[in-house]
């Protein structure tokens, strides 16, 4: 099989239990990422797109169906198994940001790699990447949303991802320097990582490479 073959989901399926009811949140999901794909998640609230992103990220587990996650069969792992997955294969970007208030610009770029990385120390030239060179002692508070949001995407890449997933990164943003983000996004992809994102901005989905449209778990590929 491909190195370059990042994502490989077949009838990937999330059923949440409510009281006696049950929720097809995700329902037999076929989807398959290479390097330098960039992939747009779109759909309504509740359609899934939140919880097809934490299977991905193997933040959860699926109720049935396999997911080879860089070649590697991961529906069957125990919880700890996939919490080194996470850490070495994953990296997240959230709508909120979710940076530590109290550490500064190069701390949380760091914060990874104190839960036992393996890779290189690559802090100065992930922040210098994302252009925020003469950020790097400022806190959180003395940023503007799109620093914030680029500082997220330096952490999401301190352990060196094949994947990277962001839950809609502009959602917070306005246009203008949403579309930076977006932008760094591509390139990242671009440079070899494979991107999913779950977005509700036109903008983001016409830069990708392939459009998943959720309706109540189902997906329906576009472009
Ligand atoms: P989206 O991100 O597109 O808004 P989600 O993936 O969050 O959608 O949710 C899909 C469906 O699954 C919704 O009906 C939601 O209510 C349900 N759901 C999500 N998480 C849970 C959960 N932990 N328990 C029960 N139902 C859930
Ligand atoms: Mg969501």
């Amino acid at each position: 099989m491909s190195d370059d073959l990042i994502v490989q989901a077949q009838g990937l399926s999330k059923v949440y239990r409510r009281g006696s009811e049950s929720v097809r949140a995700l329902w037999r999901a076929d989807l398959r990422v290479i390097r330098g794909q960039f992939i747009a998640v779109a759909g309504a609230s509740g359609s899934g797109k939140t919880t097809l992103l934490n299977l991905l990220g193997c933040l959860d587990r699926p109720s049935s169906g396999s997911y080879r996650l860089n070649g590697r069969e991961v529906a069957g792992l125990s919880e700890r198994e996939l919490v080194g997955i996470r850490r070495r294969e994953v990296g997240f970007v959230f709508q909120q940001f979710h940076l530590i208030p109290t550490l500064t610009v190069r701390e949380n770029v760091q914060l990874p790699r104190m839960f036992g990385a393996q890779a290189a120390d690559r802090t100065d030239e992930l922040i210098d990447r994302v252009g925020l060179a003469h950020r790097r002692r400022h806190l959180p508070r003395q940023l503007s949303g799109g620093e914030m949001q680029r500082v997220a995407i330096a952490r999401a890449l301190a352990n060196h991802p094949a994947l990277l997933l962001a839950d809609e990164p502009t959602g917070n943003l306005d246009t203008a320097t949403g579309r930076q983000v977006v932008e760094m996004l591509r390139g990242l992809s671009a440079s070899g990582l494979a991107v999913v994102v779950v977005t509700h901005n036109p903008a983001i989905a016409r830069q990708a490479d392939q459009i998943l449209n959720l309706t109540d778990g189902l997906i329906r590929e576009e472009g």
